[in-house]
């Protein structure tokens, strides 16, 4: 049974005698999914078919084929494993406050779930749903361990304040997930799903290309995991920050589109031979990091604007408004990356070739772009565009809360004053070549031109 904690009840209604409808959005998986577990488990109870529905927006938030090609690859292997487990798995081209009611209307369906995302855009889709709709209508959160909503009650200030809370729930939580059943009540064969004809429909920039170091889909993200367990997690805490190394999992693109459970990831590393410090660095990104993300963007809709930063933030940035900054740049000169620190450059152009920029990189790229733009909402703006046009884990909770982070002061703590930057903190090339070997980074970056 799926802890009931899990799910949210968004709007009663009368069931229709139809079969029941998973709006899947942000857990694009057929395993280790709550919320299709969920679905699951209320279309047995009423002896009725399942049915999974994905709408396909022709464009979102800016992002490009780089992503929405990643994207659609995992779900031509949702299509398959939902067809082994007799579930009817439908893609719609449009917006879903439009394609999610005509279709609940027209199967005459029991009831509508759907999976949590904090994102405003999803929430007002959801609301438009809503609205729309006379079926009891459930959101399930399958992509926090600890549910946002159980985990806090309201924003966190910071890890330290997050931690303790995460880690008293955490054994509730943490459990195995039931597996995924044959579903015995059949929906209406329909031809297979016309791929080709909802690629076309699309209308987003193709000028960024997808990248092929990376494989998309549900099998390929369990064999990056499995890659990480056995070869990268025992050396996690030393390697991880240094950028000229391959220390990190490279499984956010996975867990960003939901290719991949978050709590799968921590049973499987549970399980792993590994030197506890080793294991534990990594479930602190993984589980308290990554699960604050979700917290900050859920109780404050402000999360990509200066607005949603700490009152003593908002107070030291404007205090240093009209200091004198040394270096300008237009956003086409960061976008090519040719700024005068080689090192930046290095990270931006890593992110625009392998669409993945190195994780330590992310905080000190940030930073400089709130040093080199005129004010903090430029660089807010800046950082946000880049970040979601190019990262494959673009557009996601932890994109938001790292750059409010950097720029910001978000979840962070008030450090010694200097120019621009007031008392958020600094990172300098200096502070960078101490932690790594910088020209052996910007070699290997040099290398993927
Ligand atoms: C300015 C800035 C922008 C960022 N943009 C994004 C983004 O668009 N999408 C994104 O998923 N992450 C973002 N991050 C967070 C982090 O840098 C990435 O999650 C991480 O580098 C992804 O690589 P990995 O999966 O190989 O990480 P690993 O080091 O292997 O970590 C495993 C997982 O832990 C989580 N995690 C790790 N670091 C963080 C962190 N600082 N905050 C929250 N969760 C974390 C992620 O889910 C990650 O996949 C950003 C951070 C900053 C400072």
């Amino acid at each position: 049974m799926v802890d009931l904690r899990r799910a949210r009840l968004l709007k009663d209604g009368i069931a229709g005698p139809g079969p029941v409808v998973y709006w899947m959005s942000r857990d694009q998986r057929a395993r280790d999914n709550w919320a299709l577990l969920f679905a699951q488990e209320r279309a047995l109870q009423r002896k009725v078919p399942l049915v999974v529905a994905f709408s396909l927006s022709p464009s979102f938030l800016g992002a490009t084929i780089r992503q929405y090609g990643f994207m659609i690859e995992g779900l031509k292997e949702v299509e398959e494993e939902l067809a082994a487990k007799n579930i009817s798995f439908q893609v719609m081209a449009g917006n879903p406050e439009k394609t999610i009611p005509a279709m609940i209307s027209k199967l005459k369906a029991g009831l509508l779930v759907t999976d949590f995302d904090p994102l405003r855009i999803k929430r007002e889709w959801k609301e438009k749903v809503r609205e729309r709709i006379s079926v009891p209508f459930w959101e399930v959160d399958a992509h926090n361990v600890v549910p946002c909503w159980v985990a806090s009650h309201k924003q966190e200030f910071s890890a330290r304040t997050f931690r303790p809370k995460i880690d008293r729930l955490l054994p509730e939580f943490k459990v195995e997930f039931p597996v995924l059943k044959k579903h015995p009540f059949s929906w209406e064969r329909r031809a297979s799903i016309p791929w080709e004809r909802l690629s076309k429909s699309l209308r987003v920039d193709k000028s960024v290309s997808e990248v092929k170091w990376i494989k998309p889909g549900e099998k390929a993200a369990k064999r990056a995991l499995n890659s990480f367990l056995e070869r990268k997690l025992s050396s996690y805490q030393e390697v991880r920050n240094r950028s000229e190394l391959d220390g990190q999992s490279h499984l956010s693109p996975y867990l960003h589109f939901g290719q991949l459970s978050a709590q799968r990831v921590v049973l499987e590393a549970e399980k792993a031979d590994v030197p506890q410090v080793d294991r534990e660095a990594f479930l602190e990104e993984l589980i308290v990091r990554r699960e604050l993300s979700d917290n900050y963007c859920f109780y404050n809709l402000y999360y990509d604007h200066f607005e949603g930063f700490p009152d003593w933030a908002k107070k030291t940035l404007n205090q240093h408004r009209s200091d004198a900054r040394e270096y300008l740049y237009e956003l086409e000169e960061l976008e090519m990356g040719r700024t005068h620190d080689e090192l930046w450059n290095s990270a931006q152009l890593e992110m625009v070739i392998r669409g993945k920029m190195h994780g330590f990189m992310r905080m000190y790229w940030a930073k400089k772009i709130l040093e080199w733009t005129p004010s903090p909402e430029d660089a807010l703006e800046v950082a946000i565009y880049l970040n979601d046009r190019y990262e494959l884990d673009g557009r996601d909770p932890n994109g938001y809360t790292g750059i409010a982070w950097s720029i910001g002061g978000v979840h962070d703590r008030a450090w010694g004053s200097r120019p621009i930057f007031g008392k958020i903190r600094y990172m300098s090339y200096r502070g960078c070549a101490r932690k790594f070997n910088v020209p052996s980074y910007i070699e290997k970056v040099r290398a993927w031109l």
